[in-house]
């Protein structure tokens, strides 16, 4: 994987929007496993928005750069017992798939701070090793997230399985903006579609991702697996 810098990494990102007629997509910088000075380098290059999979890693690194008033983003599954700090820290989840995370996001999201921004992880390749919720429970999770003032239903998210075959990964990109549609007519405020990676965003984004998630193309190989 060649890492790019931030700036080459965002004219990828537009060349690929123009190229299919949408607008830029957000640029979600993960950064799971890399150190708080990392984030901060590409904070000082004008990068926002920040991705994590580990609650208890992101809470320091949130402490630490708390001046700074980056919006955090948690990517990674969300143990029950972990939604209260989670609630806590991050500006969105985007790992929401079953009733049980919707009601302990909600009960700890604390007054005062703006509503929690939730995205419904979907399993569009029904892959036992992944979470996320199956395409017909997305309905009724929406609606639960809906109906939580301490909540913003915000869209879906999704991690197709790699294929090697670019017939199936388009598949399931297309299958996830079709279930997307679908969302966002009955729910309007629902505007993200997350979807791609470094290894396959520029499909994504032709296939109607609204934001991207981009580690090891952005900040190389993580110190440590993930
Ligand atoms: C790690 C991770 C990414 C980024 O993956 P790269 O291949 O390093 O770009 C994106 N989304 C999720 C959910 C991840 O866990």
């Amino acid at each position: 994987m060649t890492t790019q810098p931030l700036p080459a990494i965002l004219t990828n990102l537009h060349n690929a929007a123009v190229a299919a007629g949408r607008p830029d997509p957000v640029l979600l910088a993960v950064s799971k496993t890399q150190p708080a000075d990392a984030v901060q380098a590409l904070a000082a290059q004008g990068q926002r928005a920040f991705g994590e999979n580990y609650v208890q890693e992101a809470v320091g690194k949130i402490e630490t750069l708390a001046a700074l008033g980056l919006e955090w983003h948690l990517i990674g599954h969300l143990q029950s017992n972990k939604a209260e700090l989670a609630a806590r820290y991050f500006d969105w989840v985007q790992s929401v798939d079953r009733p049980k995370l919707v009601t302990a996001l909600a009960a700890h999201r604390p007054p005062g701070q703006p509503p929690l921004n939730v995205l419904i992880q979907v399993n569009i390749d029904d892959e036992d090793s992944k979470h996320g919720c199956a395409p017909e429970d997305i309905d009724a999770l929406a609606a639960a997230i809906a109906a939580a003032p301490q909540l913003r239903l915000r869209g879906l998210m999704a991690i197709p399985a790699p294929w090697p075959d670019a017939a199936r990964r388009q598949a399931a990109f297309t299958r996830m903006a079709a279930l997307f549609a679908t969302l966002a007519a009955a729910h309007p405020q629902a505007d993200t579609l997350s979807m791609g990676m470094s290894s396959d965003y520029p499909e994504a984004i032709a296939h109607g991702a609204s934001m991207v998630r981009i580690g090891t193309a952005l900040f190389g190989a993580r110190p440590r697996p993930a």
